[in-house]
């Protein structure tokens, strides 16, 4: 394993690594909790991206993002627009479940922020859809309101990679399942639409990179 620190150069360390790092981390007081880290899900030479808030109950037992309630509504999401989520990358603001599933405080996620910024080092994601506020914040930083900016493509310059990201920030699915309208106009409906969007970029990126 190598021991690497913030100035670490990106092209020294592979995903795996990564894992071997992140799984005694104890940079934050979440770690006092957790049953497990739980780093990503899917494909790590993925074009997409997902970017969760942090585990819940069951993604602490499982060790893995997105398996309880609000996962099994966004596998649903994705397959309604032909992704199966085995195919992209899953990952979280902060790696260890928060007590009580409580947002996660400001000084956890910058200090797990570096583990994020690494993710997107090595996935180099053509994508990335930040779900939910302190996803976006994470991502872009300071923005106007989710409800003003999701759906729309947003180009970041960054320190840590040599190309922009390119960005759609996307309503969280515990927001979803707290609105059970599927009518026009209603968070579901505006999801469903952001990630049909998403499925012809990716499509495009898909072609492209074979
Ligand atoms: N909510 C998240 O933000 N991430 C998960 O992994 C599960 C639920
Ligand atoms: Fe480390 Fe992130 Fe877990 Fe905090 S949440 S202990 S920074 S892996």
């Amino acid at each position: 394993m190598i021991d690497f620190d913030k100035t670490t150069s990106f092209d020294d360390f592979s995903h795996s690594d990564l894992i071997d790092h992140v799984k005694d981390c104890m940079d934050c007081d979440l770690h006092k909790e957790r049953q497990n880290v739980v780093f990503n899900s899917g494909n790590p030479n993925a074009n997409l991206m997902l970017i969760g808030e942090g585990p819940g109950q069951q993604e602490d037992e499982e060790g893995l993002p997105f398996v309880g309630r609000s996962g099994q509504l966004l596998t649903k999401i994705l397959e309604s627009v032909g992704i199966n989520r085995d195919d992209i990358y899953i990952a979280n603001t902060v790696k260890c479940r928060p007590p009580k599933n409580r947002t996660p405080l400001q000084s956890e996620m910058d200090a797990c922020r570096d583990y994020l910024i690494r993710q997107i080092q090595v996935v180099k994601p053509k994508i990335i859809c930040p779900l939910g506020s302190a996803a976006i914040k994470s991502v872009l930083g300071p923005t106007d309101p989710i409800t003003k900016i999701r759906g729309q493509w947003i180009t970041k310059s960054v320190n840590y990679m040599d190309d922009d990201l390119y960005v759609m920030p996307i309503f969280h699915p515990a927001y979803l399942l707290r609105y059970a309208s599927k009518e026009k106009g209603a968070p579901k409906w505006l999801t469903w639409q952001d990630m049909k969007e998403v499925k012809a970029a990716l499509s495009f990126y898909d072609i492209m990179s074979k």
